[in-house]
C-alpha cells in the first residue's frame, strides 16, 4: 500500500472498523452464504453484516454447567445437552381399542451416556431431530421399564445433523452456547447464526470506538471490540452482561444524540417570542389568576408555575413536558401558561387527544379563566373577558366560522380542541402558547405543523411556545427517553387533603356485594358513585349496548332504589352533558359509564368506583379511573371487579391495591409492559433499542443522556465527532437525519 494523502473528510475517523462499513457489506460475502441462506436471514431481517452482528442472542446456555445424563435421577426436571443418536418412529401396537398417538422415540447421548426421549403426537419431530443434532432437552426425568427416559421436552436445537462441528463447538467442549432469535419459517439453527457471526467479527478485526478511552473507563465501559466478542461468544457468563451493557449504552446515546440535537436544531432556526411575565405594578393575568383560585398553589405547581416563567419570558421557544400525577392539579399550571401568552396580546391553545376530553377541558377554563379582562381598547371599558372557543369535529358550521374568524381577528384568546386544530384551516392572529395533553401521541411532524401555524401563512409570525402535558406519569428515565428532547418539570405534590383510596381487587360474585353495599351505604350518606362497564370488543354501539344493559340490571337489583344514570360515546353531546350535568348537581346517585368518562370529570363528591372487568385496563387507565374519586377530601372507594386470574392481571391488579402513587405505577406498568409500548408511536424511526431496558439500565439512560449533553454542547453539529455522526445517520431515518445535521 502507498502512503496516500488521507481521504478528504475521513481524517479526523478513529482507525478501526466501523458499523457503517459493515451497513454497506451484504451478508452474502460471507463463506457460506448463497442465496438460499440469505433468504433465511432476510426472515429474521438480516440483510447486511450489520443486521447480522446486532442480530443478539435471545439468551444462552451454559454448556459448563449441564449435567450429564448419567447424574440424572427420577422425578427431577433437567436440561441435557446432548447428540440424537437414533431415531425411530416405532409403529403404533394396533388392536388396543382407539387409535394409538403417533410416537417418536429418540436414544441422545453426552459424554454421561444415553438415555431415550419420547415424544407423542409429535410426528414432525423425527424430521427436527435427525441423527446428529445437537440439541438440548428440558423436561422431567421418568423412568419406564427401569431406564430414564424423558417425554415431550423442550427442545432447543444449537446444530443441525448436516452442520460440523467446529473446534469450540463439541457438547464436551463446556462451552456457552448463544441461543438466537430465530423464525419457524428460516430454516436456520443457532449454531450456523453462530458460525456466521464468528466469521464476520473475525473478519471486521477491532472495531472503531465512537466514545473515548476516558470516557469508557469512567462510565465503566467494555471497548467495542470486547463487547461484541461478548455478547456473541463468551467464555463465561460473566462476559456477557458487561458486553450487554456497552452495546446498550451505543444504543441509548444514539437516541439521547437524536432527542439532544433535535432540541438544538430547533433552538437554531427558532423565533420565539419573549412573553411578559411580569410588570411593575405586579398585576398580570396570571397573578390575577393564581390569586382568584379557591385555594393556593402547591408548592409543586408554583415551582411549575415559576419554570413557565423561566422559559416563556426567554427568547428561545418552551419545548417543556409537565409530568404529574393524576389530580395534581396539572390544568390550574396549563390555564397559566396560556395566560402568559396572552399577556402580551397573543393566543393560547390546549390540545386533547379526544373530543370529550376536548370538551370537559373548554368548560374547564371557561369557568377558571371567568371574571378575568384583556385590554380591548375598542370597548367602552377598555377591557372586555378573556374568551374561550371550543373546536372539534362536532363544532357546527356557523359556529365553526365565528371561532375561525375570531382566532384571526385576535378576539378569541384560549383556543380548545383536539389535535384536529393543527390540520384545521385554523388561522391564528398570534399563537403564542399551546398547550398539549397527551397520551404520548403527539409526533414530530404535529410539532412542525405546530411551528407552521405560529409563523402564519406568510410565514413571518413566530414559534409559540409548547408544554405537553402526560395524563399519567411514566418513569423518569422512560420519560428521558421518550421525550427527551423536552425540558421536564415534575409536579410532585398533591393538593392537601387528599385521601389515598382504598383499593380492593373483588374475585368473585361473593366479594363482589361488597362493591355494591359500599355504593349503597355511600350513596345513603350523600355521595355519589361511578360505575365503569367492561370494554367490549367490536363496535362502539355493542359497547354502548352492553352498558344500557348494565346499568337498567344494577337499577333492578343491587342499586334498586337509587337514582342510576347512564354515560356512553353513542349517547347525543347534549344528553351526555345532561347525564354529567344530572350527576354533578345530585340529581343522580350513580353513573354507569362506559369509559368516557376516564379523564376530567370532576365531582368531588363522588367517593366510590367501581370498575368492572378491571383486567381488561392497564393501569394507567386504571389509576386515572381512580383517580375521579376521593377528591373532596372525605374518605373513597376503589372496587376492581375481575375473575381473571392471568398472571399479568393479577400483577396489574394487585399493583393497584398496593400504592397509588402513580409514579411507582408507571414503574410497574413499564416492568410488566416492557419498553416497547412505552416507546411505542412517538419514537420515529428504526427503533435501535434491542439490549437496553428502560427499567434497569437508568443509569445508562442518565449516562448517555449526559454525554450526549455534553457533546452537543461542546459541538453542536458532531463535526469533531464524525464516527457518531455516522452512526447515528444509520440508526435514524433519512427525513430524521437531515433534519438533525442540516447546518
Ligand atoms: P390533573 O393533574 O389530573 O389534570 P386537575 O388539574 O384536574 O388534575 O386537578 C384536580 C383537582 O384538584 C381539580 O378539582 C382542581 O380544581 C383541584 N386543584 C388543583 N390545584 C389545587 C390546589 N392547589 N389546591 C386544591 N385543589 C386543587
Ligand atoms: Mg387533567
Amino acid at each position: 500500500m502507498t502512503t496516500a494523502a488521507p481521504t478528504p473528510g475521513t481524517a479526523d475517523l478513529p482507525p478501526g472498523r466501523r458499523l457503517g462499513q459493515l451497513a454497506d457489506l451484504p451478508v452474502t460475502v460471507l463463506r457460506g452464504v448463497g442465496s438460499a441462506a440469505a433468504a433465511d436471514l432476510a426472515e429474521l431481517g438480516i440483510t447486511s453484516v450489520l443486521d447480522l452482528v446486532t442480530h443478539y442472542p435471545r439468551r444462552y446456555i451454559d454448556g459448563t454447567r449441564m449435567v450429564t445424563i448419567d447424574k440424572l435421577a427420577e422425578g427431577e426436571k433437567a436440561t441435557v445437552l446432548a447428540t440424537v443418536r437414533r431415531v425411530g418412529a416405532p409403529p403404533s401396537r394396533p388392536g388396543r381399542g382407539r387409535r394409538a398417538p403417533s410416537r417418536v422415540q429418540l436414544d441422545i447421548v453426552d459424554d454421561g451416556g444415553r438415555m431415550r426421549v419420547v415424544f407423542f403426537n409429535q410426528a414432525w419431530r423425527s424430521r427436527q431431530l435427525p441423527t446428529g443434532t445437537l440439541a438440548l432437552f428440558f423436561g422431567p426425568v421418568t423412568s419406564f421399564r427401569g431406564d430414564l427416559q424423558m417425554a415431550n421436552p423442550t427442545v432447543e436445537v444449537l446444530r443441525g445433523a448436516d452442520e460440523s462441528a467446529t473446534a469450540d463447538d463439541g457438547p464436551s467442549g463446556g462451552r456457552i452456547y448463544p441461543v438466537y432469535p430465530l423464525t419457524e419459517k428460516a430454516s436456520l439453527t443457532s449454531a450456523r447464526i453462530g458460525r456466521l457471526v464468528h466469521e464476520a467479527l473475525d473478519r471486521a478485526g477491532v472495531f472503531a470506538d465512537p466514545v473515548d478511552g476516558d470516557v469508557r473507563d469512567r462510565l465503566g465501559l467494555l471497548d467495542r471490540t470486547a463487547a461484541f466478542a461478548g455478547i456473541h461468544r463468551p467464555r463465561a457468563m460473566g462476559e456477557v452482561e458487561p458486553a450487554r451493557r456497552r452495546l446498550a449504552f451505543d444504543e441509548l446515546l444514539r437516541l439521547q444524540l437524536a432527542l439532544v440535537l433535535r432540541r438544538q436544531r430547533l433552538h437554531e432556526d427558532a423565533r420565539g417570542i419573549i412573553h411578559v411575565t411580569s410588570r411593575p405594578d405586579g398585576r398580570t393575568l396570571v397573578e390575577q389568576f393564581i390569586g382568584g383560585l379557591p385555594f393556593p398553589l402547591t408548592g409543586a405547581q408554583a415551582r411549575a408555575v415559576a419554570d413557565l416563567a423561566g422559559d416563556l419570558g426567554d427568547p428561545l421557544p418552551m419545548h417543556r413536558l409537565l409530568q404529574g400525577d393524576v389530580g395534581s392539579g396539572k390544568t390550574v399550571v396549563a390555564v397559566a401558561a396560556m395566560l402568559f401568552g396572552v399577556e402580551g396580546g397573543h393566543q393560547g391553545a390546549l390540545m386533547a387527544p379526544t373530543e370529550v376530553l376536548a370538551e370537559q377541558h373548554a368548560a374547564e377554563v371557561r369557568r377558571l379563566v371567568e371574571g378575568l379582562s384583556v385590554p380591548d381598547p375598542g370597548t367602552l371599558a377598555g377591557e372586555r373577558p378573556v374568551r374561550v372557543a371550543l373546536l372539534t369535529s362536532r363544532t357546527g358550521a356557523a359556529e365553526r366560522a365565528t371561532v375561525h374568524e375570531g382566532l384571526a381577528a385576535g378576539t378569541v384568546d384560549l383556543l380548545v380542541g383536539t389535535h384536529a386544530l393543527l390540520t384545521d384551516k385554523v388561522v391564528f392572529a398570534s399563537l403564542g402558547v399551546v398547550v398539549i395533553d397527551e397520551q404520548h401521541r403527539f409526533g414530530v411532524e404535529q410539532r412542525a405543523a405546530l411551528r407552521d401555524k405560529g409563523r402564519g401563512e406568510d410565514g413571518r409570525g413566530s414559534d409559540p411556545d409548547l408544554l405537553v402535558m402526560t395524563a399519567t406519569p411514566i418513569p423518569r428515565t422512560a420519560a428521558m427517553v421518550v421525550f427527551g428532547d423536552l425540558d421536564m418539570t415534575v409536579i410532585d405534590e398533591l393538593p392537601p387533603g387528599r385521601q389515598p383510596v382504598a383499593t380492593d381487587w373483588l374475585r368473585t360474585p361473593l366479594e363482589t356485594e361488597e362493591a355494591w353495599s359500599r355504593v349503597r351505604e355511600q350513596v345513603a350518606s350523600g355521595h355519589r358513585a361511578f360505575v365503569v362497564c367492561p370494554l367490549v370488543e367490536g363496535s362502539d354501539r355493542v359497547e354502548a349496548a352492553s352498558a344500557t344493559a348494565e346499568a337498567e340490571r344494577l337499577a333492578a337489583h343491587e342499586l334498586t332504589g337509587l337514582r342510576v344514570g347512564l354515560l356512553h360515546g353513542q349517547m347525543k353531546p347534549a344528553d351526555k352533558e345532561q347525564a354529567m350535568e344530572a350527576f354533578r348537581s345530585g340529581d343522580l346517585d350513580v353513573l354507569v359509564a362506559t369509559t368516557v368518562i376516564e379523564v376530567g370529570v370532576d365531582v368531588p363528591e363522588s367517593s366510590v368506583m367501581v370498575i368492572e372487568d378491571a383486567d381488561r385496563f392497564g393501569i394507567a387507565q386504571l389509576h386515572q379511573l381512580r383517580g375521579r374519586v376521593g377528591r373532596g377530601g372525605e374518605p373513597a372507594w376503589c372496587f376492581l371487579l375481575s375473575e381473571s386470574d392471568s398472571p399479568e392481571a393479577t400483577a396489574r391488579l394487585e399493583a393497584m391495591e398496593r400504592s397509588t402513587d402513580g409514579f411507582v405505577l408507571a414503574d410497574v406498568d413499564l416492568g410488566l409492559r416492557g419498553e416497547g409500548t412505552i416507546l411505542g408511536a412517538r419514537q420515529k424511526g428504526r427503533s435501535d433499542l434491542k439490549l437496553a431496558r428502560l427499567l434497569s439500565d437508568r443509569d445508562l439512560v442518565v449516562d448517555a443522556r449526559a454525554l450526549a449533553v455534553d457533546l452537543v454542547g461542546a459541538d453542536p453539529h458532531l463535526d469533531e465527532h464524525r464516527l457518531l455522526a455516522q452512526e447515528l445517520r444509520l440508526f435514524v431515518d433519512d427525513d430524521e437525519a437531515e433534519f438533525l445535521f442540516k447546518s
